[in-house]
């Protein structure tokens, strides 16, 4: 480390010369934003896109929330950080684990990295369980950042979160955790942070709940994104550079009747291997679950009985719906997966297909008649990726000529877009 840069995860961080504001944008799908644009609904985001930057990003896999906020904040993909899924099976203990707090994450954060080099460091997310992840080495005893969320804002605390609960929630109700709101509350925390001095650098992470409901040119989204657009609008108006990304997309899951439509993989292996030979953990469990049912296009298999896994690998990979079914190793290879917790067999789904495992086992009526809308597989990888400046000529060559991924955000606002000071 030196007084101007930190080394996180193997990359290089410059420390801010002006505020630097990344945004997870949660379930952006590029098509929302592209619709958005045509029909002039994101005015800000569209000058973003045609002053700044703007590019198509892979997401990491599989593409949901969790695994994706923690790659965003350590700049890394799951093999780094560990973090894959919502929700695993513990090979060694045997039992099914939630990601509820800090401990599936073994990387550091750029976030804490930036707080110990003595940047004002401040993250708020919708949703608390995800700020737990993200409040490692930032905020609670002993350390300077504040790390809350929206969800949880009036319970925030000077000890764990470094700020009270009256300045985190500034005389505004607490939203409903199934709103909007609940993500505008998050970028309304985040200008006041950044207009009171409280922090420099920001990570704001919305909720997808809109694009889980709603399509893209329903109302109901373009109210949000001309709710969120405004917002962004007046973080670049208080002299922030703002970055952009999704943390995943969002698919229409279901039938032209409107029912879901889901390959039971459950249902399937106890047919064919007998019933208890194999388990199927759906890693986008999640205790916020009202608006995907726990269905998405990714799940693990783990085998219990004393099957041949080429066998269950093959059988999986010929089932229509299903567009890749990947030995454990195969998967860590290709998509950066830690081995640890990966199935014995990954099961990617086929555009427009939701994978379960027993049928009746998902609380399908949560939602309540509404068109399943999800993430999970490659069909939900790409995102979008917006810097709300130029960049330097040799982020212009890296962005040519790499694959962006949205965990590379922050090195691009961070270090693509420094303003005159010190050079690189
Ligand atoms: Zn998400
Ligand atoms: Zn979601």
């Amino acid at each position: 480390m030196s007084d101007t840069s930190i080394y996180i995860n193997g990359r290089r961080y410059y420390l801010p010369l002006n505020p630097k504001i990344v945004i997870c944008y949660d379930g952006m799908d590029p098509s929302y934003l592209a619709d958005a644009v045509i029909r002039g609904i994101s005015p800000r985001l569209s000058v973003m896109a045609e002053h700044g930057f703007y590019a198509s990003a892979h997401s990491a896999m599989p593409s949901f929330t969790n695994p994706n906020n923690v790659s965003i904040v350590c700049g890394a993909p799951p093999s780094v950080h560990g973090v894959s899924g919502n929700y695993w099976y513990d090979r060694d203990t045997g039992q099914e684990v939630m990601m509820t707090d800090a401990g599936p994450l073994r990387a550091p954060t750029i976030l804490a990295g930036l707080a110990g080099a003595g940047v004002k460091v401040a993250a708020v997310t919708a949703k608390d369980k995800l700020r737990k992840a993200l409040a490692v080495g930032l905020a609670g005893e002993g350390l300077t950042g504040i790390a809350f969320s929206a969800e949880k804002a009036a319970g925030a605390t000077q000890a764990e979160h470094g700020i009270s609960g009256d300045e985190a929630q500034a005389g505004h109700p607490v939203p409903d955790q199934y709103s909007p709101e609940l993500s505008l509350f998050v970028l309304d925390a985040g200008l006041r942070l950044l207009r009171s001095g409280r922090a420099e650098v920001l990570y704001l992470s919305l909720s997808d709940f809109v694009q889980h409901a709603h399509a893209p040119g329903a109302p109901e989204s373009d109210a949000f994104i001309r709710a969120v657009d405004a917002r962004v609008g007046a973080l670049l108006d208080a002299g922030a550079t703002v970055g952009i990304v999704a943390d995943h997309g969002m698919t229409d899951l279901s039938l032209a009747d409107g029912r879901p439509n889901i390959l039971y993989l459950g249902d399937r292996l106890d047919a064919r291997f007998g019933a208890g030979a194999t388990r199927v953990i759906c890693p986008i469990t999640d205790p916020f679950v009202r608006h995907h049912g726990a269905l998405g296009g990714f799940v693990r298999v783990h085998i219990l009985g004393d099957l041949d896994r080429d066998a269950v690998r093959a059988f999986l990979g010929r089932l229509p719906g299903v567009e890749l079914a990947l030995l454990r190793e195969e998967m860590c290879r290709r998509f950066d997966q830690p081995m640890e917790r990966e199935g014995d067999i990954a099961v990617i789904a086929g555009k427009g297909v939701a994978l379960g495992t027993h049928d009746g086992a998902h609380a399908l009526g949560d939602l309540a008649g509404a068109r399943l809308r999800s993430h999970g597989s490659l069909a939900e990888r790409d995102v979008p990726f917006l810097v709300s400046e130029p960049l330097d000529a040799a982020y212009q060559r890296k962005a040519a000529t790499q694959q962006l991924h949205n965990y590379d955000i922050f090195d691009f606002v961070l270090n693509g877009t420094r303003r005159e000071g010190i050079a690189p």
